[in-house]
């Protein structure tokens, strides 16, 4: 095999000792490296983003001073397609993440068989501080920033943590006023009045819970009665865990930024969500115990879900983790230390790469879609989307069991092949 010229060369930023998340996908690509035979010849690819913007977001405050947010849009690779990925508003983004992020979209986007290569946008603000008019004025100024990269044959940014349909239409109008023209698909996540699908809104958390009904089949484990836990009680939290709960699941504890609630008999996730539309905590229900943050790790369930931010299960708390299947809504989640010792340990982690790809499924019925002006029934969205969802847990489960790896080491096999064989068809260029 000949080696690349540019294995040598690894920027500081881009090194395996980077702290951060990308430090964690570095060493998830060396794991599937000895699975990917002649293609290996192309994993370094992997392990640089194609594209890398940093952009200052400059804000007139509502009282009239000037503050300077950071904004990134990371556009990992493109072998496949044009990059696809949310963006996030969040005080503690930083490259390293968003780089991070990207690479997980890039593996999402080509496990599931879309066709996209991965991206991720983030600004590092708290949403939490700023008025309507200061977010609107936040969007429109990072969109305008990112727009000479963003396109719908060029990279289609969506919803993540913090961002929503308010946001989506925001950009869209942004970019299409930049553009001269109305371009719906540059967006995805969109009000359905804007040219949104139907079902896109609840896509993640019904993505999870079907990838996690097919799980428990192959450990046949019922899910009617089973306990389930879930961190996070954003868009993906309170969507899985209504599908739990109407498939006759009982959610037994959640977590969010307020506190960790707990009732062994079931949550009431009605009055939960009841709750969060009137703004109030979690902690205000009725009927639950509020328990420590810390001890939400410890207690005994089928399924865990995280459905926060990155590195919430770490060496630290993998072992007190009593679950039968670790279900990852979030992204990046689990360090691979963590992996580990779950695996040793006999919890089956449904991967992120794979359980949370729902969203940019239906993504991408959106962006379809858009661009055909034909609308579809969300029966038939939710019809295809489960049916993608089955699909790749069939096709990367028969790859675990064939390769005796994880889930997770599966998916990036999978994922990583179809990446690379873009990749090597396409050739270098010159
Ligand atoms: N932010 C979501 C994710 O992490 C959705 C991305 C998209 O729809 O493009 O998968």
């Amino acid at each position: 095999m000949i080696p690349h010229e540019t294995q040598h060369a690894i920027p500081s930023y881009l090194s395996k000792d980077h702290i951060g998340a990308w430090g964690i996908f570095l060493q998830q690509v060396e794991r599937v490296t000895p699975y990917l035979g002649e293609l290996g010849y192309w994993v370094e690819s992997l392990k640089r983003p194609k594209r890398i913007l940093i952009v200052d977001v400059p804000i007139k405050m509502d009282n009239g001073t000037v503050v300077h947010y950071e904004g990134y849009r990371v556009q990992h690779n493109t072998s496949r397609g044009p990059g696809k990925g949310g963006v996030r508003f969040h005080q503690d983004v930083t490259l390293s993440e968003v780089m991070a992020l990207s690479a997980w979209m890039t593996v999402k986007n080509a496990a599931i068989g879309v066709p996209f290569g991965g991206a991720k946008g983030g600004v590092r603000c708290d949403p939490r501080d700023l008025s309507m008019a200061e977010l609107e004025r936040v969007t429109r100024r990072y969109t305008s920033e990112i727009g000479f990269i963003i396109g719908p044959d060029k990279d289609i940014p969506a919803p993540d943590v913090n961002t929503n349909e308010r946001i989506m239409a925001w950009m869209m109008d942004t970019y299409s006023v930049n553009q001269g023209r109305t371009s719906t698909g540059v967006v995805t996540g969109k009000p359905v009045s804007l040219g949104g699908s139907l079902g896109r809104h609840d896509a993640t958390g019904r993505g999870v819970f079907v990838v996690g009904r097919a799980a428990a089949e192959k450990l046949n484990l019922a899910i009617r009665g089973a306990r389930v836990c879930v961190q996070g009680f954003g868009n993906v939290g309170t969507s899985v865990a209504r599908c739990f709960h109407n498939a006759g699941a009982r959610i037994t504890t959640v977590q969010d930024v307020s506190g960790t609630i707990h009732n062994d008999r079931g949550l009431d996730i009605d009055a939960l969500v009841g709750l969060q539309a009137s703004g109030e905590p979690i902690t205000a229900l009725r009927e639950a115990e509020t328990i420590e943050n810390d001890n939400f790790w410890d207690v005994p369930s089928e399924f865990l879900i995280p459905a926060a931010l990155e590195q919430q299960i770490t060496e630290r708390n993998a072992g007190r983790i009593q679950t039968r299947i670790l279900l990852e809504g979030a992204n990046g989640p689990t360090t691979p230390e963590a992996d580990d010792i779950l695996n040793d340990r006999g919890v089956l982690v449904v991967p992120d790469v794979l359980a949370n790809a729902g969203g940019v499924t239906v993504s991408y019925f959106e962006w379809v879609q858009d661009f055909s002006s034909f609308f579809w029934s969300e029966e038939e969205i939710n019809r295809r989307l489960d049916g993608i969802m089955a699909d790749a847990f069939a096709t990367i489960w028969e790859t675990s069991r064939r390769e005796k790896v994880s889930l997770r080491t599966a998916t990036f096999i999978v994922a990583c092949k179809r990446v690379l064989e873009a990749r090597q068809l396409r050739g270098l260029y010159p």
